[in-house]
Order: C-alpha cells, then sequence, then structure tokens
C-alpha cells in the first residue's frame, strides 16, 4: 500500500520542487513525461521492467482521433504507421437494426486510427530519450517481492533488479503519478465480467474499405479493426472457453469466428491467438496526499469500445495542464482540480462500456428488440449519431 506523504512540499530535496515521479514507464508514463516536460516540468520514471521488455506489447489498439491530437502535441504520431477507420458498423447477432458512424459526416479524414501498441511505445521511448527524461529501467517500486524495504539508494544505481519503497519515492517527489498499469488489489472497485479477449489477426478475401465492426453477441462483443490489410480482432468468449478457443487451430478458429460475426466478411487465415483477462477496476478517486493515479492504474476497462488507452491519454492532458500551471504540483488544490476535471470522462467511459456489455449481453427477445431500436434510432438520427461518434472521439468535452 502506498505510504502517504506530507502535504507540505518535501524539504531534503530543494531541486526536486517541481519534479514529478512517475512509477511505471508504459505508454501512460512516457506520455505522462513528455507532456510535463512540454510543461517545462522535469519527471523521472520508475519502471519495473527492463526497458526492452515494455515495447514488446503484442496487443493491436484503437486510437480516437482526440487521441492522436494529442500523440501529435508530444511529437510522436508521425513516426506511426496507423490505418484510419473511416466507418465504424455497429450490430447485434439475431436482431434487427444496425448504425453506421461516418468520418465523412462529421467532416474528418478518420473517425480513429489502428496500430500496434509496440510500435506506439518505441515511438514515446525514442521520445522519452531524445528529450533526455531519466528512465530508471529494473526499478520496481513498491513493497512486493522482489523488492526488500529499505534498500540503500546509494546502492540502487549499481543493482541489475532494484528496488525504491514506495514511501521513499513519495517523500522525495512534491508529486507522485502512479502510471504501474493496474488498480491496487483493494484499493478500488472491480467488476469481474466473467470473460476474456481472444486476439489474433486475420486475413480477409476482400478489402475492408476502413470499416471497423463492433459486433454484439450473446456470448460477447466482437470487434473487427482495419489494421493494414487484414483485421485485428477482439473476440469476447466467456471465461471458461478462451483457453479452448485460443488452442483452436486456424481451421476451426476461422470456422467460429465466421458464425460469430456473420457473412458480411469472409476470413481466411488467422494469426496465433493470444486470451487477455477482461474486468473493470477503478479507483472511485484518482488523487492521494502528494500521489495522483492514472490510465490503467485509476481505471482498467473493457476493451470493448477501445477506451483505455484513450481515456489514459486525456488523463495524461489534464494532469499536464494541471502541473505545468502551479508552482507546487503535488498542492492539494492542484490535485483537486485535477480529479474535478476528469470526474465526468472517466464516469462517463466507465458507464458507457457497461452499457455496451450488460445492454447487449442478454438474448432475451424483447431486449434484442429494444436493442434494434436504439441501434436503428441512431442509424436515423444524424445529430444522436454525431454526438455518440463525438463521445468517443473527444470523451466527455463531446456533452454540450
Ligand atoms: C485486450 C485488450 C485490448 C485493448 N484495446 C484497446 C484499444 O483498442 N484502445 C485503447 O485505447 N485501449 C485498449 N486497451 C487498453 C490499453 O491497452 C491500456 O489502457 C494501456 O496499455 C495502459 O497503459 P498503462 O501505461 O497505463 O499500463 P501498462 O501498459 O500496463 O504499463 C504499466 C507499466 O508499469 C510498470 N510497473 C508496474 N508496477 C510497477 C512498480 N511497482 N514499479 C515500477 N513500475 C511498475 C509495468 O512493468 C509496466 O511497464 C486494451 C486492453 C486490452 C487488455
Amino acid at each position: 500500500m502506498p505510504v502517504a506523504a506530507e502535504t507540505a512540499p518535501p524539504k531534503e530535496s530543494p531541486n526536486n520542487s517541481r519534479q514529478v515521479a512517475i512509477v511505471g514507464g508504459g505508454p501512460t508514463g512516457m506520455a505522462l513525461a513528455l507532456a510535463l516536460k512540454l510543461h517545462g516540468v522535469a519527471a523521472e520514471v520508475f519502471e519495473a521492467r527492463e526497458r526492452a521488455a515494455v515495447r514488446r506489447d503484442a496487443r493491436v489498439l484503437a486510437l480516437s482521433d482526440g487521441a492522436r491530437q494529442i500523440l501529435e502535441w508530444l511529437g510522436v504520431w508521425s513516426r506511426l504507421s496507423a490505418t484510419p477507420i473511416e466507418t465504424i458498423h455497429i450490430s447485434q447477432r439475431g436482431g434487427f437494426g444496425r448504425s453506421c458512424l461516418r468520418a465523412a459526416e462529421l467532416d474528418m479524414r478518420a473517425l480513429g486510427w489502428v496500430l500496434a501498441a509496440g510500435e506506439l511505445i518505441a515511438a514515446l521511448d525514442a521520445a522519452v530519450s531524445a528529450a533526455g527524461i531519466v528512465y530508471r529501467e529494473n526499478t520496481r517500486v513498491g513493497a512486493a517481492p522482489p523488492c526488500v524495504p529499505g534498500t540503500p539508494l546509494a546502492r540502487r544505481e549499481a543493482e541489475s533488479r532494484v528496488c525504491r519503497d514506495r514511501g521513499q519515492v513519495t517523500a522525495e517527489f512534491p508529486l507522485t503519478a502512479f502510471a504501474e498499469g493496474a488498480v491496487e488489489p483493494g484499493a478500488g472497485q472491480m467488476r469481474d465480467y466473467g470473460q476474456h479477449a481472444v486476439l489474433c489477426t486475420v486475413t480477409l478475401a476482400e478489402s475492408h474499405h476502413n470499416v471497423a465492426f463492433e459486433r454484439f453477441t450473446s456470448e460477447g462483443p466482437v470487434a473487427l479493426l482495419p489494421y493494414g490489410e487484414r483485421y485485428a480482432v477482439v473476440l469476447t468468449c466467456a471465461d471458461t472457453v478462451a483457453a479452448e478457443v485460443a488452442a483452436l487451430d486456424e481451421a476451426a478458429f476461422l470456422a467460429l469466428l465466421q458464425r460469430r460475426f456473420g457473412s458480411r466478411q469472409r476470413f481466411i487465415a488467422a494469426s496465433p491467438r493470444v486470451a487477455y483477462p477482461l474486468g473493470l477496476r477503478y479507483r472511485p478517486n484518482p488523487v492521494g496526499a502528494r500521489q495522483v493515479w492514472l490510465g490503467n492504474a485509476a481505471q482498467t476497462l473493457h476493451p470493448v469500445a477501445g477506451q483505455g488507452f484513450n481515456l489514459a491519454l486525456r488523463d495524461v492532458w489534464e494532469l499536464a495542464q494541471q502541473v505545468g500551471a502551479a508552482a507546487d504540483p503535488g498542492a492539494p488544490q492542484v490535485l483537486a482540480a485535477y480529479a474535478r476535471g476528469r470526474r465526468a470522462d472517466r464516469r462517463g467511459a466507465i458507464g458507457f462500456t457497461d452499457l455496451l456489455i450488460d445492454g447487449f449481453a442478454s438474448d432475451f427477445a424483447p431486449l434484442r428488440q429494444v436493442r434494434g431500436a436504439g441501434l436503428l434510432a441512431l442509424d436515423l438520427l444524424p445529430p444522436l449519431r454525431a454526438f455518440v461518434a463525438k463521445r468517443m472521439i473527444y470523451g466527455a468535452r463531446a456533452w454540450p
């Protein structure tokens, strides 16, 4: 558990007065370090793993156009090869009603972008190095093994796997930002959906024309994201069958995917599958005494609507604005303003994700009719469509 720091700025390190410690050197931690640097605030990143291991992330991410704008501001977007999503097709299996969101209707080049998480992390990493930001790899912060509380700080540089005590870090810096990728057990609220996501890429018989699909079925949602010439697949399955689905041979997996998805696309080859457990975990309050939690450390969401890292980038943007304008980055009023600024967006993303899971999970016929009517209404009402698209792109900023 984190050790609460004093609310007064630390006295023993006057040169640290505007420095922020970032625990976790994943994509959120690196994006925050860059954002703070752009506001003239120095950061020191503590990462438990080897730096090269952080770049090995097999996921494919769908990012909104709002996220693209933040990554452009951080100076990394031009290094990425991302596939544009021009249309999002939403439907339910076994029921009427479907809706299409189109970039052209909003006068946009793309509703979102699909890219390899590993490529994004490598670009952030290169920018962190180029900016001269201190990044301490193999440095776990916290009391979990292999950390031995009280490891002398003087020895830490010499050790290959160094442990920094959480209390020491929070006492040394005026603000500690936790971007450690998970909500600590017991620290927040949680909901287990009883589901896993099975991920892979598939080759198609015909071009995808930059159309993404979100298809809801009683076994869980299936998302297809245009990724180069292929589709990145997120197939949601019950916990009880996920390992079995991931282990199916290619032909059997393609047949299952085709049955779940329907006939709008024909799949001809699939890459090896990986399964991830899914759940919702979040801290109702993302700030504490001289501490703040961002990204997956503040909220870990079901990937159904591709919101996780998009939300993390909006956390980063808001925190950098607040801290950049403050003399003391960890002052209670700075953190309170941050928490206030993020409240509607965090709640909205959590509620929206839950609504998609719960609203589309049941195969109960009357509910299927209601959902069909909802999708139809979305398709027939351009202002509603524009609102939903903007909500997914810009988060709470889409509210009038
Ligand atoms: C199947 C799946 C699909 C997804 N698809 C999408 C999508 O399409 N779009 C989207 O926006 N999001 C998506 N997400 C969410 C997205 O992947 C996450 O939001 C994002 O990776 C979180 O980044 P992070 O830096 O917060 O956490 P992480 O990537 O987990 O990084 C945390 C880092 O902290 C380090 N660390 C942990 N503990 C300590 C410690 N004590 N001391 C020091 N370092 C520590 C870890 O080693 C790690 O490197 C998806 C997630 C899943 C599971």
